[in-house]
This record gives C-alpha cells, sequence and structure tokens, in this order.
C-alpha cells in the first residue's frame, strides 16, 4: 500500500488545486493521500471528493506553523506539526489556524517593507498575485515574486539570498506555540506528527528536547520518510522512532510540478519494524 501522508494546494503554498494534487498523488500509485496546506483546511473538501472519485483514501490533514523555544529566553525556532484525520470544521482548530493566519498577513507586511529597503519594491502586492488564497500568503509566494521581478534565477536562490535569517527579505515572526498547535490538533480528534525532523536549526540535544516535549503534550508520529531528508535521514530518524516511541509517517510534501524533489507516492518503504502511524486506520 502507498501511503502519502503530506502534500500541498492552491490552499496554501502548491502550484496545484486540490484535485489536481489528487490526480497527481493517484497517478503517483498513492493509495491513502492526505492533503497538508500550511496553516488552512480550505482545500479540503475539494480533496476528498476528488480522492473518492479517483478511488483514492483521503486522510484530511493540516500542516501547523509553530514557535518552539527551549527555554523562554530561546528566541525560537519554526517547526512545523502536521496534523493527521482532523476534523476541519472544529472550532478550536478553525479559531487557532485563523489566527495563524492574521499573523501571516501583519508578516506579509514586513517582509514586503525589508524587502522594499533593499531594493526590491512591489513586493506585497507581487506576492498577493502567486498566493490563489488570499488569506494565506507565504514566502515562497514571495520567492515566485522575486524570479518573476528578475532578483534571482530560481525560488531556490530566492530563498538563500533573500528569505531566510539573516537575509534582507527575512522577518522573525512567533506562530502558534506548540501547547496551542497540539491542543487544536486533539481538540479536532487528530493525530500529531513532526514535519520533516531534519529540517529544523536545532542542535542535536535542544531536537531532542523538543521531540521529548512534542511527546509529553501528545504527540504521537514523526515523518521518517519525507521529500525533505536524504536517504542518511531516513536510517537516522527511523532510529529517531525507535528509541521514542514514536510512529512514523510517509509523505512527499509535495508542492507542484518543478517545486519539488519528490513526486506523490515516490519514496522508499517504511523499514518493517516501525509502526507506521496509518496502522488502524
Ligand atoms: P512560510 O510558512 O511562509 O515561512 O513558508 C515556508 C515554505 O517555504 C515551506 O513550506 C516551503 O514550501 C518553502 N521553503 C522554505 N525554505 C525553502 C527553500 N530553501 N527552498 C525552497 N522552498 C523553501
Ligand atoms: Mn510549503
Ligand atoms: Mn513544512
Ligand atoms: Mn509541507
Amino acid at each position: 500500500m502507498n501511503v502519502d501522508l503530506h502534500s500541498h494546494s492552491l490552499a496554501s503554498d502548491g502550484l496545484l488545486a486540490p484535485a489536481a494534487v489528487a490526480a497527481r498523488a493517484r497517478a503517483g500509485g498513492v493509495d491513502v493521500w492526505a492533503l497538508t496546506d500550511h496553516d488552512d483546511v480550505s482545500g479540503l473538501d475539494e480533496a476528498a471528493a476528488a480522492a473518492a472519485a479517483l478511488g483514492m483514501r483521503f486522510v484530511p490533514g493540516v500542516e501547523i506553523s509553530v514557535t518552539w523555544r527551549a527555554e523562554p529566553s530561546h528566541k525560537g525556532t519554526t517547526v512545523h506539526v502536521v496534523g493527521l484525520n482532523i476534523d476541519p470544521e472544529n472550532a478550536a482548530l478553525a479559531d487557532g489556524l485563523a489566527a495563524i493566519r492574521a499573523g501571516r498577513e501583519d508578516r506579509a507586511r514586513r517582509i514586503a517593507f525589508d524587502l522594499e529597503v533593499a531594493g526590491v519594491p512591489g513586493a506585497l502586492e507581487g506576492a498577493r498575485k502567486y498566493a490563489a488564497n488570499p488569506d494565506l500568503v507565504s514566502r515562497t509566494h514571495f520567492a515566485r515574486f522575486l524570479v518573476e521581478a528578475g532578483k534571482v534565477p530560481s525560488t531556490h536562490a530566492a530563498f538563500n539570498r533573500y528569505l531566510t535569517e539573516g537575509k534582507p527579505g527575512h522577518v522573525a515572526h512567533d506562530w502558534a506555540s506548540l501547547a496551542d498547535a497540539m491542543d487544536w490538533i486533539r481538540a479536532a480528534g487528530g493525530v500529531a506528527v513532526v514535519a520533516h525532523p531534519g529540517r529544523y536549526k536545532l542542535a542535536t540535544g535542544n531536537l531532542n528536547r523538543f521531540l521529548a516535549e512534542f511527546k509529553d503534550r501528545g504527540g504521537a508520529a514523526i515523518e521518517v520518510l519525507t521529500g525533505s531528508h536524504t536517504a542518511a535521514q531516513y536510517n537516522h530518524f527511523a532510529e529517531v522512532c525507535r528509541c521514542f516511541g514514536f510512529m512514523a509517517s510517509r509523505g512527499s510534501d509535495y508542492h507542484g510540478p518543478g517545486e519539488s524533489r519528490v513526486d506523490p507516492g515516490d519514496l522508499p518503504r517504511l523499514p518493517a519494524d516501525l509502526t507506521p502511524v496509518w496502522q488502524g486506520w
């Protein structure tokens, strides 16, 4: 069974409509598929209908932006927590996600201001043009605008030169707390999964502290196989699952043609001794 539990659509920073992502997943041989847009569930109805029409099992999901602090004085690190099998109608979850999206609006203005100072005018309007969901402007939309404006040759270069920490289009931002994100996922009946744990800018000790706190707060699983991990990281995070007693997840983090290393479903199998997060569904 091919299970892919992480992907994006036009409801956040993907390039395709939910139904088109479903079709890509099915074409890639996926049997069980989750749409997990950033901080937004507005694509889930279309995704569910499309998956049903394609004979593919659908799992409603969301990828929540979180700021985690190792201690109160820590400046905070952005981490992503995926909620799977959530009820998108749940009020606590819906209200929490709406608050994150409101914060994104303010952040987009600050990013645009910084870019203007750095000699790139019109970035807010420019990024908005790429954001099909006007409620959800992400750095990815700024990256596409920076390519269009001729400032960089690729979205990858846009992140390297402008949109990451220490660069002129990067601003500090407080996302949801880990406690709140976990509460919303639990309230919505979902399972919490740490997205791409290999990608965070945390020293090993702090990553372990984060994972321990995630587990204490009811966290069930981490992504082992993701388009963001190298083959060495597949092995490493399989071992992390064994040490912490986490279930394992698998997801491409597909964003659309030309913007993703991995197509939906195109990942290895989970090691046989790990418990898949979808076991028992
Ligand atoms: P945001 O939530 O607005 O900070 O945007 C985060 C998104 O930017 C991620 O989900 C990725 O899709 C994208 N992203 C982050 N870093 C990079 C990178 N180095 N290259 C390409 N895309 C990136
Ligand atoms: Mn993204
Ligand atoms: Mn992510
Ligand atoms: Mn993602």
